[in-house]
């Protein structure tokens, strides 16, 4: 598991401005990401500031050697997915390697400041593309509360799964559809059936709903039948970052019966487009909450001492929402729920541990969702299917407007940030995106 180290030192700062005090990226985060200038291919950066450092570039002008320069080289093409199967010991090498050459105190800085202009471009000159090229996403039900306000729907008095408590359920959900943020998400048609009308119709969704999750990066994959153990779990995640599992309720209530979701989950999923590693999370990682008096203890290929100790995550996240009306009035997003990671009921070395536990094997890109991420009251919901009650509450924005689920031109917006005395705050960076 990550330590932390001099990257993480409060007291280091960049010769790159902008990433002083930046709420997002300062120099203790480094994200990886794919970016590309107009009429460039899309290669590896990372973030710094308001910049994005060209690990090209910095290649070429020999700042890295040994393990960081074979992740630097695994970092040109048009996908990180060579970075990440080459796994922790290069990646680390890597960041420590660009944070000391991005630091203030580097002996050799104005040398290297010198080359700026072919290291570091503008990020707002730039486009951002998906991390990886995603080969599977699978999208789990780790968050409780969003659980349990589904369940309480179907049955008050049970509202969790007999099998909740014992198997981190998931579902194989669509790669293709996955878009990085700001790319437009199409109002999906589907087959719906209202519970008061006797046969289904055909049309445009009328329950369009978002879903607050965490995006789990996968590392170096695992052969065919030899699951991964779960003190081993650790050696296969690069990094987290954001995802909207964007969801048509109507749709997905009539086709779940008895399979999981389908096409109601199918037409797109938002990404944040930073990979935050794992190094860079190091401080920001706390023990997972002790479960509740009388739950399960987990199975013993989901039970790991240091897993428990320090495999859970300190990021808090919000949702917004920015409507047309809010838009034309010059109006701030407004601001759906804050819940946080902590509020999940597995950690993610169980994810990756019973995802593989049959010998399933992941491979460098694999996409996961952690599921939903609900607080345990009305203002950490992450879905509107929740926030909404299924459409009976209205939410009232300070347009005037009302919402019970997404309407055309609604912008939906995540945000997520670590914070800690004693360390610097990291962020992740926006994942959004515009039904049309
Ligand atoms: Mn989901």
């Amino acid at each position: 598991m990550s330590l932390v180290d001099e990257t993480h030192d409060p007291r280091r700062e960049s010769w790159v401005v902008s990433a002083r005090n930046h709420a997002e990226f300062p120099i203790q985060n480094l994200p990886f990401g794919v970016f590309s200038r107009q009429g460039e291919t899309p290669r590896g950066g990372v973030a710094i500031g308001e910049m994005i450092f060209d690990i090209k570039a910095g290649l070429e002008a020999g700042l890295f050697s040994a393990g960081a320069a074979a992740a630097a080289e695994a970092s040109c093409g048009p996908a990180l997915n060579p970075l990440m199967a080459l796994g922790k010991g290069p990646r680390l090498a890597l960041r420590r390697q660009l944070s000391a050459a991005l630091a203030v105190d580097n002996p050799e800085r104005s040398k290297i400041e010198s080359l700026s202009a072919r290291l570091l471009h503008d990020a707002a000159e730039c486009t951002l593309h998906l991390p990886a090229s995603i080969g599977s996403f699978t999208d789990f039900f780790a968050g409780i509360h969003h659980a349990r306000n589904g369940g309480l729907r179907r049955d008050p008095n049970n509202p969790l799964n007999p099998n909740y408590k014992y198997v981190p359920v998931a579902y194989h959900s669509r790669a293709s559809s996955v878009r990085p943020s700001g790319v437009p998400v199409r109002r999906p048609s589907g087959q719906r059936k209202a519970a008061a009308e006797t046969a289904p119709s055909f049309g445009p969704t009328q329950k369009l709903d978002y879903e607050l999750e965490l995006a789990v990066w996968i590392g170096p994959g695992n052969p065919l039948g030899a699951p991964i153990p779960i003190a081993q779990a650790e050696d296969h995640i690069v990094g987290l970052g954001l995802v909207n599992d964007w969801s048509a309720r109507d749709v997905q209530g009539w086709e779940s019966q008895p399979l999981g979701p389908f096409l109601g989950k199918n037409f797109g999923s938002t990404v944040s487009p930073w990979v935050v590693t794992t190094e860079a999370l190091a401080p920001f990682r706390v023990s997972q909450p002790a479960r509740p008096a009388g739950d399960p203890r987990p199975l013993p290929y989901l039970w790991d001492d240091a897993d428990q100790q320090r495999g859970a995550f300190d990021i808090a996240l919000e949702a917004l929402l920015l409507t047309e009306g809010l838009r034309a009035k010059g109006l701030a997003p407004h601001r759906l729920s804050a819940s946080n990671t902590t509020d999940l009921y597995w950690t993610i070395a169980q994810l990756v541990a019973h995802h593989t536990c049959g010998g399933c094997n992941l491979v460098a890109g694999d996409l996961f969702g952690t599921g939903t991420i609900s607080g345990p009251t009305l203002e950490g919901y992450g879905s509107l299917m929740e926030l909404s009650n299924d459409g009976q509450r209205q939410i009232a924005l300070a347009s005037g407007e009302t919402r019970t689920f997404v309407e055309s031109g609604d912008e939906v917006i995540f945000r997520a940030h670590c914070r800690k005395n004693g360390a610097v705050s990291i962020g992740f960076g926006e994942c959004r995106a515009r039904i049309i």
